[in-house]
């Protein structure tokens, strides 16, 4: 009876210890990782449907076999001699790369370790791997494309810096490594980021009309702000007296919540252009001082001139004289202008605070223009208090959009000029009916020599500054100035000025 039940007993283990080998035999032939055994001479005794799936085996061809069919490129003995290691109970891993049955290439992930039967004595090893040629195919496709970056970014004649969010460099390029004195980015970026070196000590900077340049405003510190920005400015290197002009354009990068991350800052050195300019913009100087002297002298002589024969009742002499003297005068405001625009582009202009009546200068400019032109010049609308200005430079301003509406309108018959106020601004418009001014050409009105040369245009005299200037003066009193026009349908300008003082 006894040995009945021991019996049973021995039948239902051995039954339960069954189920559990076929239990983990269905684990192992279904998961889609690769599970290899081999026992100590590495021969392979076990081969699961993974593995098939991967290197395109079958069991049947790989039992008996050994790895070192999947890995034609490889030391095999290598994990052999790892032996030791793995019988200490460390596992081994590592990234191999094999052949399928059809040449293909696969990578795998692969974790070795010792398989040991019940007492414990080590019998072959156990093999996990997992096909990772995808995952291997992609880091190697973004660290190419790191790689051309760099070597894109290196090569750029531009200087670069990126920040993080809290302006703290992430990269420099070599551009800039040189012109801070470092011999490479990787040595500049160390010293900043250790804080050896500090960006902003570095250089004093200005803005383009050489005014200081806050760190807060620099395109960089907008671009951390989440704006693009863009700024010539000026650089002088602290150490070595050093100048430079750059093109400074900052860029934010924003992560997905649509904070910044980055920002990017591109500085590309127009030194050279900026110095050319500088030596144009000294020699129109120059040039208009030299003008204007012998033109005041012409013009005293005239004078003298004309009172003479007026006393010795010469008039036709007079009449000669005065269209002299006209000329001479148009001669005067040019040089005048030309003086201007180098003083305006160095930033020299000092404007004076009178108490400026816009009605009056307004009726002032018609009536002084009036007599030039058979356009009708008309005045709509009153200012009526005071602004506070520089009557002369704004009457100026007047004198410009004036004329320039008279040029460009010469089939029409009027001109309007519009006073208004409107929440605490002044607003002055010179409406012409004329050729009106293409879409593409508007933007760029108002910098200095621009002029717009179609053919059909040709025939208007002109410099291309009376609009550079009046902007200028505009936006020195802190005021505003554009334009609305459609192509053959007339042109208004705009000005408006603050009342609040
Ligand atoms: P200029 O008239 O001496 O060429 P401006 O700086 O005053 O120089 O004007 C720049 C250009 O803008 C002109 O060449 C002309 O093409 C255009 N422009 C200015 N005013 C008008 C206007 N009222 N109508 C059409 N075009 C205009």
């Amino acid at each position: 009876m006894r040995d009945w039940q021991r019996n049973q007993q021995d039948i239902t283990e051995r039954k339960l210890a069954e189920e559990q080998l076929q239990f983990q035999a269905t684990i192992l032939r279904y998961v889609t990782d690769i599970v290899i055994v081999t026992d100590l001479q590495g021969t392979i005794t076990y081969w699961n449907e993974g593995a098939s799936a991967v290197f395109g085996y079958s069991a049947e061809e790989m039992l008996g076999s050994t790895p070192a069919r999947l890995y034609p490129g490889r030391n095999i003995t290598q994990p052999v001699q790892d032996l030791e290691h793995l019988l200490a109970g460390f596992d081994y891993l590592g990234e191999w790369e094999g052949r399928r049955k059809d040449g293909t290439v696969v990578w795998v992930d692969i974790k070795t370790t010792i398989l040991r039967d019940t007492e414990g004595t080590a019998i072959g090893l156990i093999g996990i791997a997992r096909d990772i040629t995808a995952r291997k195919q992609l880091t190697e496709e973004v660290s190419r494309a790191k790689e051309q970056l760099e070597a894109i970014l290196y090569n750029v004649a531009d200087g670069i810096i990126v920040v993080d969010a809290n302006d703290r460099p992430v990269y420099v390029n070599d551009v800039i490594a040189r012109q801070a004195g470092f011999p490479s980015s990787t040595e500049l970026l160390a010293a900043l980021q250790a804080g050896v070196a500090h960006r902003q000590e570095k250089f004093t900077v200005w803005d383009e009309w050489g005014r200081p340049l806050p760190v807060s405003e620099r395109p960089i510190a907008q671009a951390l702000r989440g704006k693009q920005a863009k700024a010539l400015v000026q650089y002088q290197d602290n150490a070595t007296g050093q100048l430079y002009w750059t093109l400074t354009r900052a860029h934010p990068i924003f992560d997905a919540q649509g904070q910044v991350q980055l920002a990017v800052s591109v500085y590309t050195d127009v030194t050279e252009q900026k110095e050319l300019e500088q030596r144009k913009d000294h020699f129109i100087n120059m040039a208009s001082h030299e003008l204007k002297t012998p033109l005041t002298i012409l013009s005293a002589h005239t004078q003298l001139l004309r009172e003479r024969f007026a006393a010795e009742d010469g008039q036709d002499v007079v009449r000669q004289l005065c269209k002299m003297d006209d000329q001479i005068t148009r001669l005067t405001n040019l040089v005048a202008d030309l003086l201007d625009i180098s003083r305006m582009q160095a930033g020299q202009i000092e404007l004076a605070r009178d108490a400026v009546d816009m009605d009056e200068l307004v009726h002032e400019a018609v009536a002084n223009l009036q007599p030039t032109t058979t356009h009708h010049l008309l005045i709509e609308g009153a200012a009526q208090p005071p602004i506070t200005g520089d009557r002369e430079r704004l009457g100026h301003v007047l004198i410009i959009l004036l004329t320039n509406a008279i040029k460009y309108s010469p089939q029409a018959d009027s001109v309007v000029v519009r006073v208004a106020y409107a929440r605490d601004a002044l607003t002055v418009s010179v409406q012409d009916f004329g050729i009106g001014i293409a879409r593409s050409h508007q933007q760029r009105l108002f910098e200095r020599f621009y002029r717009v040369l179609s053919k059909k245009d040709q025939t208007y005299p002109g410099l291309g500054i009376g609009l550079y200037i009046a902007y200028e003066i505009i936006q020195r009193h802190g005021g505003k100035m554009w334009m609305e026009s459609v192509e053959g349908n007339g042109s208004t300008f705009f000005f408006s000025l603050p009342t609040g003082e």
